[in-house]
């Protein structure tokens, strides 16, 4: 606030931009909600269409639209999944976990990261990042695997070890030694094996198939959240259309777009901020020295 006040940075707060006013390929100034202002230089910085409640609901994108500059399809990032299958683990998070989406036969993304059960599916940084690139391709199946540094045949050694050293424990009793309780709970409850089953008492398929479900425990994916709970949006102004050393616009001279109405998204770990930060950085510190 004091940069701003030393800088005579004067603030319009409560006052909507509703229009980018452009002549003869040169922005003239913008329209608000409460009248219409001057600028040699205007700079488009609505964000994308995520998360309305933070006010940004898209308004560069139709701007951008109605001036012809081209905005590729817009889907919600970063957004957690929600499966068919309902499952009462929510709250759980497990670490380490392998995460390979499908479409049929072909595996759309694979990767390796902490998951957190939610009411509705799947969450934490490993769904989040995983979210922004599948999205749009449709994927039917999402395979967990719980135990993602050994193979199943080492997972089923290690299983079979310990039920032979606990041969008169209860086998979810071992379980847990390998996988959180309640998540032992819904092993067993899949898998249709009691509760109360001994390690001495269980077979070599039950067994078996445990560790394989532990290496590949699937659902079926429903859908992913939509932008009112996405963190950012995919897609936005193409880039091609503007100059990077000065944000502006090829087709319109004078105006600017920064940040995440551009089509540029990041990971989280800060990545979309620092896209914004940056790209608003070069927007405004070229205004002297550019061609306006
Ligand atoms: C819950 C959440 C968590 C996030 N976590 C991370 C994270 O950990 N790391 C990371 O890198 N990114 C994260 N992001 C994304 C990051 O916040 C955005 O990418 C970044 O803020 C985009 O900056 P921006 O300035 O382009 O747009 P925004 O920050 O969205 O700002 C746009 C501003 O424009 C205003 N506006 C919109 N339309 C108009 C209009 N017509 N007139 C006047 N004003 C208007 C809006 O009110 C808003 O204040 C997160 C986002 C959310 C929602």
């Amino acid at each position: 606030m004091c940069l701003l006040r030393k800088n005579n940075v004067i603030l319009h707060m409560d006052e909507a931009c509703t229009n980018v006013v452009v002549e003869d390929d040169r922005v003239v100034g913008i329209e608000t909600s409460k009248g219409s202002y001057s600028f040699d230089v205007v700079i488009v910085a609505t964000g994308g269409k995520s998360f309305v409640s933070t006010g940004s609901s898209g308004d560069g994108y139709q701007w951008a639209q109605n001036l012809d500059i081209k905005v590729s399809d817009l889907y919600p990032g970063l957004v957690a999944l929600r499966t068919k299958e309902d499952f009462d683990l929510a709250g759980l998070s497990l670490s380490n976990v392998g995460i390979q989406i499908k479409k049929g036969k072909r595996v759309l993304y694979k990767e390796c990261g902490d998951i957190l059960f939610t009411h509705e599916g799947l969450s934490g940084p490993a769904i989040l990042a995983m979210s922004s690139y599948v999205i749009n391709s449709k994927p039917e199946r999402i395979i967990l695997d719980l135990i993602c540094d050994k193979s199943i045949d080492e997972v089923d050694m290690l299983l079979l070890e310990r039920m032979n050293y606990s041969s008169n424990k209860k086998l979810s009793h071992i379980l847990e030694t390998m996988i959180p309780k309640r998540l032992v709970q819904y092993v067993m409850n899949r898998l249709y094996i009691d509760a109360s089953l001994k390690a001495n008492e269980t077979t070599k398929a039950q067994r078996r198939s445990i560790s394989e479900l532990l290496k590949c425990l699937s659902f079926e994916i429903a859908n992913f959240a939509g932008f009112e709970q996405a963190m950012i949006t995919v897609g936005g102004i193409k880039t091609n259309q503007i100059q990077p050393q000065t944000m502006e616009t090829k087709k319109i001279k004078g105006l600017k777009f920064i940040g995440e109405v551009l089509d540029l998204d990041a990971q989280t770990g800060g990545y979309n901020l620092q896209i914004a930060w940056t790209t608003g950085y070069v927007a405004g510190s070229t205004i002297k020295e550019g061609a306006n």
